[in-house]
This record gives structure tokens, sequence and C-alpha cells, in this order.
């Protein structure tokens, strides 16, 4: 009996091992090339001098509560409408929301809908006292080692300026696209984006406009930071995460600390916060991290690849080693951040009430009742209460096998024909999400080429982009006007 056991196991390994090594060896790359295209001769000099000049005007989005830097935004418009003659001659351009730029480039047929580039003119703050570490002044817009150096160079004033330049360009060269094609820059993607690409999607809504796809910032070119792969990979995030941020209040009866209870105000909300880090919220491998993944499997390293190319078996394993880093993690989890803590005054007086913040980014297919629903059971504490200070839900997954998504596809293997493309996810938040229910697909890539270093320089020190980097993503808005263009 026993004999006939073991055998019967041998049996199933050796399927099992069959199978898996079959779906490993057979994983391998779809590539797909493109023709050569003729690119962009772009005047880079000229390009360069002028992103300079855009990241000296200081377009902070500090907070909610500050108010807008109105004369900076000013300023950049006139900047913008100086140094692109064409595009003030022939586009129509909008001032929405007090200061974003909506900008219509009438296509020819009218049964194409239009498609959207996109970027923000905002910028965030320096933070105090890093002022100093700069190689250069952080809104010197400096021209030095090969870069532009300042605010805005990596997030978002790039974008801005490369479409418009693409689109001088592709005046210039006489393109007259078939589909319309509109450029959205807003002015507090910042803070949330609500007077700006807000309301440049209330004033599209109004009069009835559809969109075919919305392409902007999010997700990049990544050299040298997916371990075992070599390649550059492009990643077109179809989705980002969600936000919200809760406040934690617990309250206890105050009084003298020589006779004390068992918990004061500060002990309740530090084991709420304990418990909140010790359950999390559960990992799963979703859309569209598991397309990413899935997409880049055939290009890693056997034992990885291996893994995801056996998900029917190895998914469980798959995600928990994921869970160990706290990058992807991020990819397969509603994450769970406390942020700041307040509570007590006094070393002799009891605290009637402490609070924390919690902050946490969803993950598509989930929403905030979810998290909230979990946050309560969790603590469970009648003496703790959560109140939502702000939040958005994730955005949907936009598809990857749609004609949209193949345009920007066949773009970036023009333009980049070394790169691997997979789709991806945004872990923070753009304007994008305002265009949702106006668009089919919103994508969010612009082709700027980040190794592990640059990761930090956004929204951190030294931001700069290379000037042969700018040339490149300039190219490709252009061919892009040409390949949406119709
Ligand atoms: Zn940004």
């Amino acid at each position: 009996m026993i004999k006939k056991a073991i055998l019967l196991l041998v049996v199933i390994i050796a399927a099992l091992a069959a199978v898996m090594t079959f779906k490993t060896v057979t994983n391998t790359p779809i590539i797909t090339t493109e023709k050569p295209v003729t690119l962009a001769k772009i005047n880079l000099p000229a390009a360069t001098m002028r992103l300079s000049k855009a990241v000296q005007i200081k377009t902070i989005s500090a907070s909610l509560d500050a108010p807008v830097a109105a004369s900076a935004f000013n300023d950049l418009h006139a900047l913008i409408d100086k140094s692109f003659p064409m595009i003030a001659k022939n586009l129509r351009k909008e001032v929405i929301g007090g200061h974003s730029l909506l900008y219509t480039w009438q296509g020819s047929d009218p049964s194409l809908k239009p498609a959207m580039l996109m970027g923000h003119m905002d910028v965030v703050p320096v933070e105090m006292g890093t002022e100093n570490k700069w190689q250069h002044p952080p809104f010197s817009g400096k021209i030095a080692d090969g870069a532009v150096w300042g605010r805005g160079t990596l997030d978002d004033k790039l974008s801005v300026f490369a479409i418009l330049e693409a689109a001088e360009h592709q005046l210039n060269q006489g393109l007259k696209p078939k589909r319309t094609l509109l450029f959205a820059f807003g002015h507090d993607e910042e803070i949330l984006g609500d007077n700006g690409a807000g309301m440049i999607a209330d004033h599209l809504k109004q009069q009835g406009v559809k969109l075919a796809f919305t392409l902007d910032e999010g997700m990049v070119v990544l050299e040298g930071i997916m371990p075992g792969i070599e390649k550059p990979i492009a990643l077109i995030a179809l989705a980002e995460k969600g936000f919200l941020t809760l406040e934690l209040t617990a309250t206890a009866t105050g009084g003298h600390s020589s006779l004390p209870p068992k918990a004061t105000a500060v002990g309740k909300i530090a084991k709420a916060i304990v418990d909140l880090e010790q359950n999390r919220l559960p990992a799963s491998l979703q859309s569209p991290a598991s397309e990413m993944l899935e997409t880049l499997a055939p290009y890693m390293p056997t034992p990885l690849k291996a893994v995801i190319s056996n998900r029917w078996l190895l998914d469980p394993i798959l995600v928990s080693q994921l869970a160990k880093s706290k990058t992807t993690n991020a990819m397969v989890r509603t994450t769970t951040a406390a942020t700041i803590v307040s509570g007590g005054t006094k070393d002799n007086v009891l605290p009637s009430t402490a609070k924390a913040t919690v902050n946490f980014r969803i993950l598509p297919g989930s929403n905030i009742d979810e998290v909230v629903k979990h946050v309560e059971d969790t603590i469970n504490n009648p003496d703790v209460s959560i109140t939502i200070k702000q939040g958005n839900n994730p955005s949907r997954v936009s598809n990857s096998d749609s004609k949209n998504y193949a345009i920007v596809a066949k773009t970036i293997r023009e333009v980049f024909p070394e790169v691997i493309i997979a789709p991806g996810l945004m872990l923070a938040g753009s304007d994008s999400k305002h265009y949702e229910s106006i668009a089919e697909d919103n994508y969010r890539f612009v082709p700027l080429r980040f190794g592990p270093e640059d990761l930090s320089r956004v929204h951190g020190t030294n931001e700069r982009i290379l000037i042969d980097n700018y040339r490149e993503i300039i190219q490709f808005y252009s061919r892009l006007m040409e390949n949406s263009g119709g």
C-alpha cells in the first residue's frame, strides 16, 4: 500500500515538474518591431533654453490652503505664448479654472474621438533646509553637465514643454491631423487637481466631448531598476492607486497622572496604530501589476520566470515574495502608513484625547469603504473614532489590448526600439483620474529614463533632466501626434 502511495506521489510530482518546466521554457518574449522612422529634428539648445526659463518661474502649489501663485502662472502663460508662435496662431487656447490651459488642434475627421496629451504646470515646494544640498539652485534652471536642473524638470514642466515643442515642430512641418488633438495643462495637480484638470474635464463634459485616450505623467523608462532585466523597460501605467487619509481620535478621562487608568488616550492611539501595522490589508496580485509581471516574465532569470509562468500553482509563493520588498509590496497591497501622531500637553496630566493620522494607498479593485471597514474591524475599540480627512478611490484599469494602447506602444517602439514595453501601475496620483468618465482609456507614461538614483529626485533634491533624454521625449510626443493624428 505504502509503496503504491509513494509511487503515485512520485508520478504526481514528476507530472507537475514537467508542466512547470514546459510552461517556463515556452514562455518566450513576443517581439514586435517597427519600420525605422525619421524622428523630428529638434533645435535642442533653443528647446533646452525654453525649458530652463520655465523652471525659473515659481509656479508652486504649496498646500490646499495656500494662495495660488497667480502671477507666476501669468508669467508662464506669457512665456508659452512668446515661445511657440505657431501654436499661438493655429490652436485654440482656453484658460480654465483661472490658470489651467486647454489647447485644441482641430482635426479634419470629426468621426475620430480626440486624443489628449497632458502635463501639469505646478511644482511642489523645496523642503526647507534642503536648498543647499542642490548641486544647482532648485529654481535656477541651470544648464550644466548635459542637464537642465531644477523643480519641474522631471515633474512635470518637461511634459508641458515637450508637448508644446513637438506641436510647434509639427505645425512648422505642416501636419494636418485627422483626429483632433487636445493638450491639457493643469495648474494644481500637486494639490489634487480639482480646480485645474477637474474644471477642464467638466468643461469638456458640458460640450459632450468623448475622448479616445489621455496620456499623462506616471510611469517612465526604467533602466537597471528591475532586478535581472538589463534592457530598459517602458511601463505604460493603466491605473493609479487611490488615496485615503484617516484621522483616529482616542478619548479617555482626564486627570492627574498619579492615578492613571489601564490605558491613557495616548496608549489607546498607540495600540490602534500597532494593530493596523500588524494587520495590513491582504495582498493579492491583480491587474495591472499582474499584467506587468506576466509581460516581463520571459525576460527574467529562471527562478522568477518559472514562478510567474506557473501562477496557477505558485501564486501564493509569488505574492508572499512580492510583499517582502517595499516597492513590490506597494504593487500587491493597499498600503498603511501612520504619518502623524499627537496627544498630551504636560508630563503629569492625563490627556483626554490623542490623535493619529494614517495614510492609505488603495489598490485598484478595492475602495475607500473597504479600507474604512478594515480599520474599524482591526481597531475594534469604541474609544477610538475614525474620520475621513481626504480620499479618492483608485482609478479603473484601462485597456492594454485596445487600439489606443497600440498607438502609444507603437510610438515607444519607434523612438526607443531597444526597450521592453509592459503595462504598469502608478503608485502615486495624477490628474488623469479627472478624465476617467470621458475617455476610453487613460494612460500614464512619459519616456523619462530613470536609473536607480533618479527616483529620489522627484519631489526631492537635485531634480534634473538629461538634455539628450529631453530630445527623445520631444521626438516621442512629435511621433505620437503623427500616429494618433491618423
Ligand atoms: Zn506630477
